[in-house]
């Protein structure tokens, strides 16, 4: 028998790309699901390609939809990322860059694909604390979505397989994470975190994204591969 499969998050980003490398390390065949959502720039989603191949996935799916059409985000419509925002900031409420209900629409296709698959586990990288405060990072969120998916699935109801949510990064820092993942060999050159790439192609260095990424590089006192804006 192969390895029992598992479907995994990947945005494209660091956390992500941790998570995929966590999944293969714990003897999973890898199916990584990526959305093409209208996000502002499809950077990230050449980041994932890039990460699904490094990493050794079974398979990389992007699915597109298009969240553009509900915007509501400074990630889906013409909202500006905000810059420059000290950590106390962004843990002091819920930031514009928030996707509305982004990882529920998100996890409601892994567990779909995953029924298809007859696969009980899925990953994802959300993080409780270097975080933006988005209520869909939360450990009661991932449980409760444990729950419903249970409840959802045929899958589930006919008690075949027990879905299970895997959230490995929800209590570390970013510098746990990054050191996790440089000691799993994962290349975060692949990687592409910013929410505002300057024209020039550079990361912003000053959005949520890029300061969080840079703290974690820092504090695990590693050099991120990817070049920033100075
Ligand atoms: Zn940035």
């Amino acid at each position: 028998m192969g390895a029992a499969p598992a479907v995994v998050l990947l945005s494209g980003g660091l956390d992500s790309a941790t998570v995929l490398a966590i999944a293969r390390e714990e003897g999973f065949a890898t199916h990584a699901l990526s959305f093409d959502y209208g996000q502002r720039h499809d950077r990230e989603l050449d980041s994932a390609r890039r990460v699904a191949q490094a990493l050794g996935a079974a398979r990389h799916l992007v699915l597109r939809l298009d969240l553009r059409a509900i915007g509501g985000s400074a990630l889906t419509a013409d909202i500006p990322v905000p810059q420059g925002r000290t950590v106390e900031a962004m843990g002091a409420g819920i930031p514009v860059t928030y996707v509305p209900a982004r990882n529920t629409i998100f996890l409601s296709h892994a567990m779909a694909w995953a029924e298809v698959l007859e696969c009980q586990d899925i990953f994802i990288g959300v993080n409780a604390l270097d975080y933006s405060g988005y209520p869909d990072c939360r450990l009661e969120f991932i449980e409760a979505f444990e729950r419903l998916g249970n409840l959802a699935t045929r899958a589930g109801v006919e008690g075949r397989t027990r879905l299970r949510i895997h959230a490995p990064l929800i209590r570390l820092t970013k510098a746990e994470i990054v050191a996790r993942g440089a000691a799993l060999g994962v290349d975060y050159g692949l990687t592409w975190s910013c929410y505002a790439p300057r024209p020039d192609g550079l990361a912003c260095g000053r959005c949520d994204s890029c300061l969080l990424r840079a703290k974690g590089f820092r504090a695990a006192d590693l050099r991120d591969p990817v070049p920033s804006a100075p």
